[in-house]
């Protein structure tokens, strides 16, 4: 139904004033987890918001528990090298594969590190509306937890929600899918696997269930990888499903799970694969949610260029990983032949919001399109992404500006000072 034929209802309601910030970062993923950790190093009170029990968002409660570009891992920030470092001291990266880690434990250092920082984080709590001017300063968010709705007060914002939720609640422009469908890239449910002795046998699907898959053929497209001792993740493609729309989000988990069952009983009856199931993701995975239209674009051209900018204050690296939107098989937008990409950067403007005075992003939400974002949403770009963004928006509140009137040069030298690797 078009936004227009909706019924409404209009509602009003006024909420306690709890919560006061330099800066609030909404969204506890690693894009988040960077942005506050880089603006508390700088002096700046910071709050993070996070809708659910832990931080590092599609890295833990999406099951992705693995970094790509493995020989490319240091050299981030001074954020991503402590995340690396505490890693390392648990043991509890190169599980199976050099860059597989433990997500239980990711989510441990994740904590520690924000509050060892003197970040405030509340947990189990929702950006469910934000208070805006007319020229586009949000002087307030609403959140809501367990407490109900409460505001909170800040003098710049960070919106990391990997789906633009700050902006849209704000009303700025975002961009969503790709040309010509405007279909978001695929989404993928994790699960994992426990392996059992061979004698250990499940019963196939139970008659009436779901959709049995009876030959390799007929799978969607699984990744399977190493999950430390005696395990599997496995990943499996869900596409044409909307993170940004609540009954399309519903749906996507409902099918995941079904296909999830389906494909466990091919792999245990049909290859003999020694598993049981241990656990499911709580969240699908979800690439592409939507992005923030901000003051400069990213674009396909400018990373096969390996372009570098006067305001670059990020990196990528990796490959352009654009899966297919509207298949469930290993396909990709692009031929196989034209996925590499050179090193590029990613510029302070398209972390600013076009139609904001103090609204930043960083992670998946940034402005980009979609083949630059399939690139750019890998966990080392949207860490330092994260990064600059909270050095950018200690800078503005140290010297009382917008985020328009900051010199990147400042942002800049404070990226590379604090080991942030931009060579293209
Ligand atoms: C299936 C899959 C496989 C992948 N494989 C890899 C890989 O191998 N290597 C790699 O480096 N990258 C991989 N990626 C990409 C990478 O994991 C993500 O793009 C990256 O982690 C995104 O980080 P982020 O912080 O921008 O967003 P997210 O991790 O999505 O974090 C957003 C956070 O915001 C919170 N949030 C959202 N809305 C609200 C709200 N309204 N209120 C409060 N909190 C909110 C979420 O709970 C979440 O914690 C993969 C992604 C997927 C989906």
């Amino acid at each position: 139904m078009k936004k227009s034929q909706q019924k409404t209802v209009q509602w009003q309601l006024e909420v306690p004033l709890r919560y006061e910030a330099d800066i609030a970062v909404l969204g506890g993923g690693i894009a988040g987890v960077s942005a506050a950790c880089a603006a508390a190093k700088s002096g700046a009170s910071v709050i993070l918001v996070e809708r659910f029990a832990v931080t590092g968002g599609m890295l833990t409660t999406g099951g992705v528990a693995n970094f790509c570009d493995p020989d490319h891992l240091d050299g981030q920030g001074e954020v991503f090298d402590r995340i690396l470092a505490d890693l390392r001291e648990w043991k509890a990266i190169g599980y199976g594969k050099k860059s597989c880690f433990h997500y239980e434990v990711l989510a441990v250092v994740l904590q520690e590190l924000l509050l060892r920082r003197g970040v405030k984080l509340l947990l189990h709590t929702r950006l469910a509306d934000a208070v805006v001017d007319d020229r586009g300063r949000i002087s307030e968010c609403i959140v809501c937890g367990k407490s109900g709705p409460e505001a909170l007060r800040a003098k710049q914002f960070i919106d990391c929600t990997g789906d633009a939720d700050l902006a849209r609640r704000a009303g700025f422009e975002t961009l969503k899918g790709g040309e010509p469908s405007g279909y978001q890239l695929p989404m993928s449910l994790m699960f994992f696997v426990r392996h059992v002795p061979p004698d250990v046998r499940e019963p196939r699907l139970p008659d009436g269930w779901f959709n049995p898959v009876e030959q390799e053929e007929d799978l969607p497209m699984v990744s399977v990888w190493p999950d430390g001792p005696g395990a599997n993740a496995l990943k499996m493609k869900t596409p044409m499903f909307d993170s940004t729309d609540t009954e399309s989000l519903t749906a996507a988990e409902i099918t995941a799970r079904r296909r999830m069952m389906d494909v466990l009983d091919y792999y245990r009856n049909v290859e003999n694969k020694p598993w049981i199931l241990d656990h499911c993701s709580p969240i699908i995975g979800i690439r592409e949610g939507c992005r923030i239209a901000g003051d400069y674009v990213l674009t396909l051209g400018d990373l096969r260029a390996g372009r570098a900018f006067d305001d670059g204050v990020a990196r990528g690296t990796y490959q352009l990983d654009g899966h297919k939107p509207d298949d469930d098989r290993r396909t990709y937008i692009l031929p196989k032949d034209e996925l590499k990409v050179p090193p590029y950067q990613i510029p302070l403007r398209s972390l600013i919001a076009r139609d904001g005075v103090n609204l930043m992003m960083a992670g998946r939400c940034f402005s980009a399109d979609q083949l630059a974002l399939s690139s750019a949403r890998v966990a080392t770009s949207c860490a330092m992404m994260g990064q600059a963004a909270g050095i950018a928006a200690a800078l503005c509140v140290q010297q009382r500006c917008g985020t328009r009137d900051l010199d990147p040069d400042k942002v800049r030298r404070t990226v590379i000072e604090r080991g942030g690797g931009l060579g293209v």
